[in-house]
């Protein structure tokens, strides 16, 4: 959409009406801080009302991972518009769409993973699965199996629920949040690991003791699931230690805990493979889906269901009725025509591969120019995803003071040279997750942005 108004126009409407999610609102008030307008974008650039062009590293918010301007994607979602806008999903009604989608979905998930619940949002898919954990165990006859743990400094939304399962302190803060039903275990972030003389085996180890205490404080007949995203996204981008997965697997094995893998980020390519939980072997009972289902061209999320909960569930409606649980919006044809679009495009582009090999070239590319820095703690990735975490000390791994702000006027410094990385919410790290087709002189620009300002700020 285009309108005449003059940009002074819209940025005074923009402060006087627009409630932006995720921002100061004094200091967008006062204006300390300024407005973007964006209004196109091509490929792996954006362009604002201002005729500023800047490469999106960062893909939005992890979630364009097809590129921008898609024309497959855009025709999709029109035809689908102009032949049926909407119709709902309950009792048994459907689209072409959406159960084409839920086809393509149960081929592309873990084995034994083959029903798909739909919703519009990462936060209210992850609402749906503490709902159906909750049923399940309620239909198994034990009621007071209800608690979730997730890790300190995981994502997995904003809502009541899932902003408490988000380990990060501004989504509790002043919110009264977490509530009572979730508790928060050590996160798998080995770089910030307490005991520097541990190897990432014990320190994985570790991490498995610290939740089996966990659970046995808190009662193991108390604890449902466990959800956890395969890298850790919002809270650093932290893949996870050697044998990570598999000895906290098996701790909840042992104590029949459900696994929800929130593959909010991972899910359809982002790690050079098509699902994060095939990626590290995970077994999960739910996998939560949402960005990179459609590529964000429109808003959809899924919540997958293994087989072995799903005949829990159909019991329960064999007892109770049909379950309780719907959305006006589940599964809306024109954001399942887009995920149909979306994913075909993955293929035929062979953008999954394109993220490994160019995602692992910008990786190495980083380590190159920045790996000998004073101030680089760590750099990390896997897939289409990699991070700069910066350090006061490196060799007594001393972090600056968050009044410094590092990482925020790092990635302002990258904005003047016209790049989009992210300065994560918890900690100086910028985080970078650029669109799958990125190519390699993209990615040499990413670095050589990166570099410049870091040489600029520190
Ligand atoms: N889970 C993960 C892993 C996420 O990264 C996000 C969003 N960044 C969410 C859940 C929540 O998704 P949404 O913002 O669409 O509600």
């Amino acid at each position: 959409m285009t309108t005449s108004l003059t940009n002074d126009q819209l940025s005074q409407w923009d402060h006087d009406h627009f409630f932006h999610p995720s921002t100061h609102l004094g200091q967008f008030a006062r204006r300390e801080m300024g407005n973007r307008i964006i209004t196109s974008a091509k490929g792996v650039h954006i362009t604002d009302r201002e005729g500023k062009t800047s490469l999106d590293a960062f893909a939005g918010l992890y979630c364009v991972n097809v590129g921008y301007g898609r024309t497959e994607i855009a025709d999709a979602i029109a035809a689908q518009a102009h032949e049926l806008a909407y119709y709902h999903s309950y009792v048994g009604h459907g689209t072409e769409a959406s159960i084409t989608l839920s086809r393509m979905i149960a081929e592309r998930a873990p084995e034994g993973m083959n029903h798909v619940y739909y919703g519009m949002s990462g936060s209210d898919a992850n609402e749906t699965n503490v709902k159906l954990v909750w049923y399940y165990n309620n239909v198994l006859g034990r009621p007071q199996k209800k608690k979730i743990i997730s890790r300190w400094r995981g994502y997995h939304g904003s809502g009541l629920v899932t902003g408490s399962m988000t380990g990060l302190d501004l989504f509790h803060k002043k919110f009264d949040l977490p509530l009572d039903c979730v508790v928060h275990t050590e996160a798998p972030y080995y770089f910030r690991r307490e005991d520097r003389s541990m190897s990432e085996a014990e320190f994985s180890a570790d991490c498995a003791s610290k939740l089996e205490e966990l659970i046995q404080r808190e009662g193991p007949d108390t604890i449902a699931a466990f959800i956890g995203e395969p890298v850790l996204g919002t809270g650093g981008i932290v893949p996870p230690p050697a044998g990570y997965w598999d000895a906290i697997q098996a701790v909840l094995k042992k104590h029949d805990i459900l696994l929800i893998a929130d593959e909010v980020v991972t899910g359809f390519g982002r790690l050079g493979t098509m699902m994060g939980s095939d990626h590290y072997g995970l077994k999960p009972d739910l996998i939560t889906i949402a960005k990179g289902l459609t590529s964000a061209y429109a808003p959809l999320s899924g919540s997958i269901v293994s087989d072995r909960m799903w005949k829990v569930l159909e019991r329960g409606t064999d007892e109770n009725g049909p379950i309780g649980h719907g959305w006006t919006y589940s599964a809306h044809p024109i954001g399942a025509a887009a995920g149909v679009a979306n994913l075909k495009l993955l293929d035929e582009l062979n953008l999954v591969n394109n993220a490994r090999d160019v995602g692992a070239y910008l990786n190495t590319a980083m380590a190159d120019a920045l790996g000998a820095h004073a101030n680089v703690g760590e750099i990390r990735g896997e897939g289409m995803m990699c991070a700069v975490e910066f350090v006061s000390d490196r060799d007594d791994r001393v972090f600056f003071d968050p009044s410094q702000k590092v990482a925020p006027r790092i990635v302002a410094a990258m904005l003047d040279r016209g790049v989009i990385a992210r300065a994560m919410p918890q900690g100086d790290i910028i985080g970078y997750a650029p669109p799958f087709s990125l190519t390699k002189a993209q990615a040499d620009e990413i670095v050589t942005a990166t570099k410049a300002a870091v040489d600029e700020i520190l």
